[in-house]
């Protein structure tokens, strides 16, 4: 080999290498760009009066699993303009409205776990009681324990309810694309033993939003 070819072949190996370096560098900075540009997604969670507190802080624990911050804001008292006392119960649009007030004008969630009944005009009755109700315009949500009777699987069916309320709160409909998704529809009965996680539908929106899924 003379001299002329060695050093071609030597500035063609140098630019092979460059070229290499620089993909790395650009890999690395959109890694880095891609990380930093993620919102932290917080959860405000209220107690309504009454709600049995274990219950109500291990379904937070269980939540951080799922959300970078969940935030305890304290127990509350019912407003009195949401009861309905024909049925002793409260009206659940009220309730999600009065949260969202407290909790101010954010796009963050809020939810409220209620030990009471909750109730609102849905299926074509003006008081129908509900497990769950958001108002997905102002990402705010009231979940009741008052629907699941079953002791023994209260702690697993509740974390449902409210991993599918707040899946509403962030945009999400009833799932159509699996039986046993979380964001099935309860039709009028508790289907939760039944539901095994959100379907990969539903968790490639969720995880768009930030949720750790
Ligand atoms: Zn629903
Ligand atoms: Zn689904």
């Amino acid at each position: 080999m003379n001299i002329r070819n060695f050093i071609l072949i030597f500035l063609s190996l140098c630019f092979i290498c460059s070229c290499n370096n620089g993909n790395e560098v650009r890999k690395e900075t959109k890694q880095v760009s891609v990380h930093s540009s993620k919102k932290p997604k917080t959860i405000h969670v209220y107690f309504f009066e009454g709600f049995n507190e274990t219950l109500g802080k291990n379904t937070i624990e269980q939540l951080k699993q799922v959300f970078d911050s969940v935030v305890f804001e304290g127990n509350l008292p019912y407003p009195d303009s949401a009861y309905y006392a024909p049925r002793n119960r409260y009206k659940a649009d009220k309730l999600v409205k009065h949260l969202r007030k407290l909790q101010g004008n954010s796009s963050e969630l809020v939810i409220g776990f209620s030990p009471r009944d909750i109730a609102d005009k849905v299926h074509g009755y003006d008081d129908y009681g509900v497990m769950g109700w958001t108002r997905i315009s102002i990402h705010s949500s009231a979940v009741s324990t008052h629907r699941l009777k079953d002791k023994s699987r209260q702690q697993k069916d509740f974390l449902k309810l409210v991993l599918h309320e707040l899946g509403h709160a962030d945009g999400l409909p009833h799932c159509k694309h699996s039986d046993s998704c979380y964001m099935k529809d309860a039709n009028k009965k508790n289907h939760f033993p039944g539901l095994n996680g959100f379907c990969s539908h539903c968790e490639s929106h969720l995880k768009k939003k930030n949720w750790n899924l």
